[in-house]
């Protein structure tokens, strides 16, 4: 199963696809975290990006993260299946990446506002594996520490508010028109989920898995 995740910051995305992949067997392709892990590193493509574009809530150029994500894809690893998270996040992408593969599914995750930005407000992300976390009902065990991997759990430089209100408009200037995009052709599927994974996860994941014919 080939799939994109779309929604804006704080809509789920993130969270229901790490379920997804573990599920479904699939590999997660994140460029947020692709990028997050190769300033982690060092890399200076990693330390610029995370610099000029990533700290501050903006959108890395298109031939830049289209080009990384042609290589990922052309990874084995995808040929059985993969979702695509934060990618594509404009029009551009989006046509490059159909001149790339066949996408089967889009899902498209919404929330109402207020949701949102509680979401994001005490959102943690592991340095190491991207597992979320919530500070209000979904703390790793250990303070700090992530239950998967043991890496470090922090908040994202780009979590805090000026950040996220300029993600929050990129993203309804340049990603909403995605949208009527894989609307038109018949791959969208909509989910409006403002409950919480912590409570709700269970309920939330059989409506997805019945939203992509899997019982
Ligand atoms: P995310 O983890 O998906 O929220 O992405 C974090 C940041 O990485 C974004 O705010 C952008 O700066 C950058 N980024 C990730 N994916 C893309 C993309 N498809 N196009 C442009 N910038 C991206």
């Amino acid at each position: 199963m080939k799939l994109v995740v779309l929604g804006s910051p704080g809509a789920g995305k993130g969270t229901y696809t790490q379920e997804l992949v573990k599920r479904l067997n699939l590999v997660h392709i994140s460029t947020g975290e692709i990028f997050r892990h190769l300033a982690q590193e060092g890399n200076p493509l990693g330390l610029k990006v995370k610099e000029k574009y990533l700290s501050q809530g903006k959108l890395v150029p298109d031939d830049v993260v289209i080009s990384l994500v042609k290589e990922r894809l052309s990874n084995n690893d995808c040929e059985a299946g993969f979702i695509l998270d934060g990618f594509p996040r404009t029009l551009e992408q989006a046509e490059a990446l159909q001149n790339i593969v066949k996408i089967d599914t889009v899902l498209l995750f919404k929330a109402d506002d207020d949701v949102i930005i509680s979401r994001i407000s005490g959102r943690m992300t592991c340095q190491d594996c991207g597992r979320i976390y919530h500070m209000k009902n979904m703390n790793p065990k250990q303070e700090g520490v992530c239950d998967i991997c043991g890496g470090e759990v922090l908040i994202r430089s780009d979590d805090n508010e000026e950040a996220v209100r300029d993600r929050l408009r990129i993203y309804r200037e340049k990603t909403a028109p995605l949208i009527n995009y894989y609307r038109k052709k018949g791959l969208l599927s909509e989910l409006l989920i403002n409950e919480d994974f912590g409570t709700h996860g269970e309920m939330i994941i059989a409506r997805i898995m019945k939203v992509l014919g899997i019982n």
